[in-house]
């Protein structure tokens, strides 16, 4: 299946293709489901779509703009033929979660950011949709075979199932090494299924990936967070262990230490997304889930988190959502289309505003936000417009239900229990850039924890440095064990590490 034939198709033909349209659900159906927004392409229109890729000779600018540097072209080439399995295999040299890139990755920054569809003046090629295309087709028709290396008798302990802790245990386990994953949240996972919404990333992808990495023989600990009192330590896992790679993400939620912010209906953006997403049965026992319906929702915070929380307040009824963001449009970091999304949806932004404080209706509960208006002033270290208060400018508005999505931390406690771990001023683990190595010997770092809180391929291309090192260390080691006569263990032999 190609669309010329036989005929060979050249890069000016290539140019005049229009892009194909994605199918996607309507604003006014959308509201009303926690459905992913992309229906995604037939069979028809992703061939279509992928001729448009010009072919370009190497270096190709979108495989450098990718953090996991997948080989785009090639991929695209046999999705051009119709060959849809071997252009997941192509995705797979270099990435297993495909599934999850295709849908979340900021394509218009990365690969589509730098394809040369663009530069020519064209809208650039499709690349995210036609990748979540692939991982699709061939998870639907049961393609992907998996055959792990033999048992190398080595062990690793993964810390953290995000995707940074999947990758890396997709990648040991296949080759060979008994990997045990130790999760803190009920099920693996991690943001991407405690955190991205079904909106963006339906879950039953994300528990399709975690299924296809237990076949290959890897445990997930859940409900067990490690060096948290009366459970296991990182030193518990170095002794247990032959390497530990920490995945644990970058999940302390900012706060603005202003009056009220404990208030009943004041939410972590976290929390509100977790029990707005998922099933009361996946939430840790006891954990809030809030009564949106009818309510007048503001969100603080112009992130991807921020865009998230306002989309999941409208999907559950709510009487109102608005955005309140200190600075304006051009500042905001999270995605643009998110935020076209949001206003497709209903949503309303309020820039150049602050929250001052919280107050509380007769109930104790919330029931206004004092806010302040900002105006632009010099830029700061991170290069956008610093937001200035007008003094005087206080105003009050109604909120019943509150989310604060500021930004999140690396988790200063957890690396603060691991001895002579190195750590950046706000605890980001310190790695070596092309190895994962921390500090201490046998123990790596990857993902969000060591990036701060940015992006799952950034997260992942991390995870892949960090794998490759362990991998190349555990076959020394067993090159020394074995001239010391003294064989491996695979670790299900062994009961996972209990506090
Ligand atoms: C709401 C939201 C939306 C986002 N949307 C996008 C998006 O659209 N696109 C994108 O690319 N990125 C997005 N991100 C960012 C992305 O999710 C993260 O960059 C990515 O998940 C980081 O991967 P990670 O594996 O390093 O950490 P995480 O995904 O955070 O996983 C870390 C895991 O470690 C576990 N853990 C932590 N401490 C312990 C412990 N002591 N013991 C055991 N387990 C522990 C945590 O419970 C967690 O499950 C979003 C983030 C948020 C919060």
């Amino acid at each position: 299946m190609n669309i010329t034939g036989s005929r060979p198709i050249d890069r000016k033909e290539r140019l005049l293709i229009p892009r194909e349209p994605v199918p996607k659900q309507s604003p006014e159906e959308r509201v009303h489901n926690f459905h992913e927004v992309y229906l995604g392409y037939d069979e028809e229109s992703v061939v279509v779509e992928a001729t448009r890729c010009l072919q370009c000779p190497a270096p190709q600018p979108c495989t450098l703009a990718c953090p996991m540097h997948n080989d785009i072209p090639r991929a695209l080439w046999h999705v051009s033929q119709g060959e849809f399995f071997e252009a997941y295999q192509v995705f797979r040299e270099t990435s297993t979660l495909s599934e999850v890139c295709g849908r979340v990755c900021p394509q218009e920054r990365l690969c589509q950011g730098s394809c040369v569809v663009g530069a020519h003046g064209g809208d650039p090629v499709y690349i995210g949709k036609i990748e979540a295309f692939v991982a699709d087709y061939a998870r639907k028709n049961g393609l992907l075979r998996l055959e792990p290396a033999a048992r190398t008798g080595r062990t690793v302990a993964i810390v953290g199932s995000g995707p940074a802790g999947l990758h890396a245990a997709e990648v040991l386990a296949l080759r060979g090494h008994s990997v045990d994953v130790y999760e803190a949240w009920p099920k693996p996972g991690g943001l991407l299924y405690y955190g991205i919404p079904c909106f963006k990333l339906e879950k039953d992808k994300v528990v399709a990936l975690v299924e296809r990495i237990e076949k290959l023989g890897v445990r997930f600990i859940c409900n067990t967070r490690i060096n948290a009192p009366g459970q296991p330590s990182v030193d518990d896992l170095l002794a247990q262990y032959d390497a530990v790679l920490l995945a644990i993400g970058s999940g302390v939620p900012a706060t603005m230490g202003i009056e009220g912010e404990d208030l009943p209906g004041v939410w972590k953006s976290i929390d509100f997304l977790v029990a707005t997403n998922l099933p009361k049965s996946d939430l840790p026992p006891g954990m809030p889930v809030p009564e949106v319906k009818g309510k007048h929702v503001v969100v603080v915070g112009g992130g991807d988190t921020g865009s998230d929380c306002v989309r999941s307040a409208v999907r559950c009824g709510a009487a109102s959502v608005t955005l309140s963001y200190r600075r304006t449009e051009a500042e905001m970091p999270g995605r643009a289309e998110d935020r076209q999304f949001a206003r497709e949806e209903g949503i309303k932004y309020e820039f150049l505003t602050q929250p001052v404080r919280f107050i509380p209706g007769e109930d104790g509960h919330v029931a206004q936000i004092e806010m302040r208006r900002m105006k632009l002033g010099e830029p700061d270290a991170s290069g956008r417009r610093r937001p200035v208060p007008i003094e005087g400018s206080e105003f009050i508005i109604n909120a019943d239900l509150v989310v604060l999505a500021l930004g999140f931390w690396p988790d200063d406690r957890f690396v603060k229990g691991v001895p002579d771990l190195e750590t950046k001023k706000w605890g980001e683990i310190i790695v070596d850039p092309d190895t994962g190595k921390t500090s201490r010997v046998g123990l790596w770092a990857a993902g969000d924890a060591v990036n701060g809180a940015d992006l799952v391929v950034t997260a992942m291309a991390g995870a892949r440095r960090a794998a490759l090192n362990i991998d190349a260390y555990l076959k020394v080691l067993t090159e020394v064990y074995r001239a010391m006569g003294i064989e491996g263990s695979t670790s299900d032999e062994k009961a996972p590490v209990a506090a």
